[in-house]
């Protein structure tokens, strides 16, 4: 147990040292500023920042030294943010295929950082990053906290995937201290409700600034929690989650149990864009960083835009990522509108996740989003919608006590109300949900693209 706790905080202490240091510092006071800019400086920042790391890839850069000069471009044609448009799109396969082209000749190997993401496929995607982008991404993460009142420095609990207390351990402390961090860090694995009393009891003592983790960690603790009819009485201020899509249900649990403010932050292990909520839950786009564009747009109601999320980031010269697709949806708020918080850097309304979670109904309409449909059935502990034929839907729901045949009778109602009258409703009944490879959960499944 000692043993674990040195271990666990001498990863911390590393970590501290680039994540918290005083470029973190100087980082993060310039970002408290910068993020009050009215709309004009940002665009100019933005098309400077934008201009230069084209001119950057096209002169450094094998990969895109090549593609530039196949689409004939030079770094003259991309003077701005709206230019960006003439380059083609960057998929995560090219990066793939390619990925010590995207090495910058400038680049001090000995500061890079190794990176590793995967897709859903679970396919691993190897990156790198300056110490110094690594400093920014973090001081643009701590920006997002700050506002809510936390500081760095602040103890906290992360929620993490990663195996800290051994699965089967079968007593407390199901936690591990890193000091340097100032976090106590507790493994989703012991999450559950037979283990939950000793957890609540030793977070609720602890008078912690804030939990942070994915939403589905946050959501696992909240439900074992409720379970057993637990709440905190000394709640953090704010509970931040990032990484996943945060879905209703969860937000309602988490919120039950802690009664803190649920904020969120859009960004990924790629570095290259960011979108983090203001104090009105609404995100706004972390323009110091990167650009979030919005590709192939599809108009909603009022003035609203849905569209891919392809990311430039300026931040990483050393293996730049331009018109990066993310994979993932956004919805824009019409260009011009000023969140009531006061910025003025773009504001978007939502992030939808990841382009093939979608179901497809007999009509030929597209369904991301199934949160009106759990709402108001508490019941449900955690549910994920699959798909597998045109004509069905399967429910794979994880109970409560007290779910019934009313239950099932009301989401089947549900479905034919809200999605399609035509659609068959299976339902799954499991004890949990697994997991996606990359640790991620999915709220929508659907195999038609590969069924077809
Ligand atoms: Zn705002």
């Amino acid at each position: 147990m000692l043993l674990q706790n040195v271990a666990c905080s001498a990863y911390g202490w590393n970590e501290a040292r680039h994540r918290l240091g005083s470029k973190l510092d100087r980082n993060l006071e310039r970002l408290l500023e910068s993020e009050w800019w009215p709309r004009g400086e940002i665009d100019s920042f933005q098309d400077e920042r934008v201009a230069e790391i084209v001119r950057h890839a096209y002169e450094h850069v094998p990969y895109y030294r090549d593609a530039f000069r196949r689409a004939h471009l030079t770094p003259d044609d991309v003077r701005g943010v709206a230019d960006l448009e003439k380059l083609p799109v960057l998929t995560k396969e090219a990066v793939r295929a390619h990925e010590a082209g995207f090495l910058s000749g400038l680049a001090d190997r000995r500061r890079l950082v190794l990176r590793r993401t995967s897709g859903t496929t679970g396919t691993s995607l190897h990156l790198y990053a300056s110490r110094d982008a690594a400093a920014l991404q973090w001081a643009v993460w701590w920006r997002h906290r700050v506002r809510f009142g936390v500081r760095p420095g602040d103890w906290h609990a992360n929620f993490t995937g990663k195996i800290v207390v051994p699965s089967e351990q079968e007593a407390p402390p199901y936690w591990r201290w890193n000091l340097p961090m100032r976090q106590i860090v507790l493994n989703m694995q012991h999450l559950t409700p037979a283990k939950i009393e000793p957890i609540v009891r030793f977070l609720d003592g602890r008078r912690l600034a804030f939990f942070a983790g994915y939403p589905s960690i946050l959501h696992a603790f909240a439900a074992s929690a409720l379970e057993r009819g637990l709440t905190l009485s000394s709640p953090p201020r704010v509970v931040t989650s990032g990484a996943e899509n945060m879905h209703e249900f969860q937000r309602r649990d988490i919120v039950a149990v802690t009664g803190a403010i649920v904020t969120d932050q859009y960004g990924q292990t790629e570095a290259c864009g960011n979108a983090s909520h203001c104090e009105r839950l609404v995100y706004h786009e972390d323009f110091e960083f990167g650009v979030l564009e919005c590709v192939d747009p599809e108009p909603l109601p009022d003035g609203r835009v849905r569209g891919r999320i392809v990311c430039t980031g300026y931040a990483n010269p050393d293996f730049p990522l331009i018109r990066y697709d993310t994979g993932d949806l956004g919805v824009w708020a019409p260009d011009g509108r000023h969140c009531e918080c006061g910025r003025s850097s773009r504001v978007l309304v939502a992030v939808e996740g990841r382009v093939e979670d979608y179901v497809v109904t007999p009509e030929g309409r597209r369904i991301m989003r199934f949160d009106y449909l759990f709402k108001d059935a508490r019941s449900v502990k955690e549910c994920q919608v699959v798909q597998t034929d045109r004509r069905r839907l399967t429910l794979r729901i994880v109970r409560r006590d007290g779910y019934d045949g009313r239950d099932e009778a009301f989401l089947r109602d549900a479905v034919a109300e809200w999605i399609s009258p035509r659609l068959e409703v299976d339902f799954d009944y499991v004890d949990e949900i697994a997991r996606e490879p990359n640790g991620k959960f999915r709220a929508v499944k659907s195999t038609l693209d590969a069924a077809a």
